[in-house]
């Protein structure tokens, strides 16, 4: 492994295990483990994480990272946050769970901010996105149902509209408006009637609304498929024909929202409100935690006993997720977010000059994009070897998701280590002599239209 190029890097650890090599790591029992009882559904490098601390995160070996994937948009407080620690503490002695059949002193005040953060009303809290997309769906479809309609049978207006390019997560409802076909396909027949829009394509938009529609579903800016924004005029026309149609607009923020890009939602850049902002990633700080946000018409349709979870929302989650927001708030980090962005783009604009192989710098605030005519696996691969932890999406695009409390010279050693590892990681299959068309090139190609 290489450790020696940066000085701080090099522990006592880090140096055995360069001298042992990746042998070493390889042998250890907890991986060995893992290999052998654990679904094959993920695909890992032979590395075990064990711990983490600010913006960066540490191997079994005593290798550190600087971490630019931010655990998929999850540690937004980096690692070990002496906020959240405190709170994690001081909760964990008080009440880790007491069941939605009471009160706890925790949600009340969780929701409120929300409903002050998002401009909404009322709030379900979740395990996960993929449980908030799903709850979204059967709200879509509750209110969309008319009186006369026969409880039990499909609703006029029971269709859903998702994008091209789209992921919303793996349970069924999720899965049958994420567009990726390995994810769904496989699983066939998920849940009926949704159709995908070309994205950002106006025109296919209103050849495919009709009265049919219970919901249009969309990442305000789409994370796993390669962070492409959706555009102004269509975000407008989605929110006309849906109030048109009685359908609801229902903007996925589990990746984009929570301040990600400079501001509380993505969809603030807008001037109009989704009826439904689903979110999750960051809540509580690397606590499971999601949230259905909806507005008072949308809430009075809802009664006892339709929707419930053991889990969500529970007091220990829910007081770190109030402990994140008002961190957010009192450290002023939607200001960092935004000058950081601002800094991370500006040096990624320099090296897209230098390196041809470089085809786009895409996103805003802390979700950044960097699509390359090449793989990108190989550059992640060797990333790793040089203690930055960045992923791939869609093949062609490296995704950089920081944490929200980076700082100047965390963003300049990214820079650093990046061009080292543009300049360095041997070039394979390029995007037109692969055979593979990058989805998220085709999204961009539409998107120019
Ligand atoms: C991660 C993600 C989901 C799914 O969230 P889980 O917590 O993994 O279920 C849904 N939508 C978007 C945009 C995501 O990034």
């Amino acid at each position: 492994m290489r450790t020696s190029h940066k000085k701080k890097t090099v522990s006592r650890a880090a140096f055995k295990s360069k001298a042992a090599g990746m042998q070493t790591v390889k042998q250890d029992a907890r991986l060995l483990d893992a290999e052998k009882f654990l679904l094959p559904t993920y695909k890992r490098p032979p590395v075990v994480m064990t711990h983490g601390r600010g913006a960066y995160v540490f191997d079994a070996t005593g290798k550190r990272y600087l971490d630019f994937l931010g655990g998929i948009a999850v540690n937004a407080l980096g690692h070990a946050h002496p906020r959240v620690v405190k709170v994690i503490r001081r909760e964990a002695a008080r009440a880790i769970h007491l069941s939605n059949l009471y009160h706890n002193a925790r949600q009340g005040p969780l929701a409120r901010k929300l409903a002050a953060w998002s401009g909404l009303d009322r709030v379900f809290f979740t395990n996960s996105g993929t449980e908030a997309i799903d709850g979204a769906m059967k709200l879509a479809r509750l209110v969309a149902r008319k009186p006369e309609e026969a409880p039990g049978t499909a609703a006029k207006q029971h269709r859903f509209l998702a994008l091209e390019n789209s992921f919303h997560g793996r349970t069924f409802g999720a899965i049958s408006v994420t567009s990726t076909e390995k994810y769904r396909l496989p699983f066939a027949p998920v849940v009926p009637g949704a159709e995908f829009v070309r994205f950002n394509d106006v025109a296919d938009l209103e050849s495919k609304f009709d009265g049919t529609i219970c919901a249009i579903l969309l990442e305000t800016i789409q994370g796993e498929g390669g962070i492409h924004p959706v555009s102004e005029v269509f975000w407008n026309r989605a929110r006309a024909l849906a109030t048109q149609h009685g359908a609801l607009l229902i903007a996925d923020e589990i990746q984009c929202g929570l301040g990600r890009t400079g501001r509380y939602f993505a969809y603030q850049k807008f001037s109009s409100k989704p009826d439904i902002a689903l979110i999750a990633k960051p809540l509580a700080a690397g606590l499971p935690l999601g949230a259905i946000l909806t507005s008072e018409a949308v809430a009075s349709r809802v009664s006892p006993g339709m929707h419930g979870t053991t889990f969500g929302g529970g007091p220990l989650a829910c007081a770190t997720a109030l402990e994140f927001l008002e961190t957010v708030e009192s450290e002023k980090l939607l200001e960092n977010i935004r000058a950081r962005g601002a800094e991370l783009r500006e040096g990624l604009a320099k090296l897209a000059a230098k390196f041809d192989f470089i085809r786009e710098i895409r996103g805003e605030g802390l979700m950044v994009g960097v699509e390359l005519s090449v793989e990108g696996a190989p550059f992640v691969a060797e990333a790793m070897q040089r203690g930055l932890l960045i992923n791939c999406t869609h093949d062609f695009t490296l995704r950089l998701l920081p944490t929200f409390i980076i700082n100047r010279a965390q963003v300049r050693e990214f820079l650093r280590l990046f061009e080292l590892i543009l300049a360095t990681t041997p070039q394979q299959a390029s995007a037109s002599d692969s055979g593979k068309t990058a989805e998220s090139a085709r999204v961009a190609h539409a998107a120019a239209r």
